[in-house]
């Protein structure tokens, strides 16, 4: 079980061959140069896109903490008055307001995974875990078939076995 931040198809710079990526969520070190601040934590969280928002301030209206703050065209969340109850992304119809992270099971994962399994025969490739929270504790990682991604570095990757 762990939160997955996004999978990614048909990668080719990220280990041997076509692989599948597959972004956990929560990072412990939290890089100042982090090119998906958004996966840093934890939890599920809000993501804002600003550009899609079309002012219909149903988030505003919805909000059970009064966290949104209007700032000009911007709706912005106030982080230390946000529970994080996910409201405003199921609300918002221009997905303005979007949940990052969706909690997977590893059944779940590697039914993704496998859909690729032509590519990965064919390229030699597999699947890449990334981000960080492989390296914290073990309630949320996601592990592979026979191997633990427990106390690993900060990406690894393993080949799924593959049916020829
Ligand atoms: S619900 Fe979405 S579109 Fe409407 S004001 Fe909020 S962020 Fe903008
Ligand atoms: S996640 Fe919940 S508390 Fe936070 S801004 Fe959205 S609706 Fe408000």
């Amino acid at each position: 079980m762990g939160i997955v931040f996004n999978i990614q198809k048909c990668s080719i710079h990220d280990g041997p061959g076509i692989r599948t990526l597959v972004f956990l969520k929560g990072c412990p070190l939290k890089c100042t140069w982090c090119s998906n601040p958004e996966s840093q934590g934890t939890t599920p969280e809000i993501a804002s896109f600003h550009k899609r928002c079309i002012g219909c301030r149903a988030c505003q209206k919805n909000c059970p903490e009064r966290a949104i703050v209007q700032d000009g065209p911007l709706f912005r969340i106030d982080a230390s008055l946000c529970s994080n109850c996910l409201k405003c992304a199921e609300l918002c119809y221009a997905d303005s307001k979007q949940v990052v992270g969706k909690e997977m099971t590893t059944t779940e994962v590697m039914a993704e995974v496998v859909k690729d399994r032509t590519f990965y025969k064919h390229s030699g490739g597999g699947v890449t875990f990334s981000m960080g929270s492989i390296l914290l504790p073990a309630s949320s990682s996601v592990s592979g078939p026979g191997r633990s991604t427990r106390s690993r570095p900060s990406m690894m990757s393993w080949r799924p076995s593959i049916r020829r």
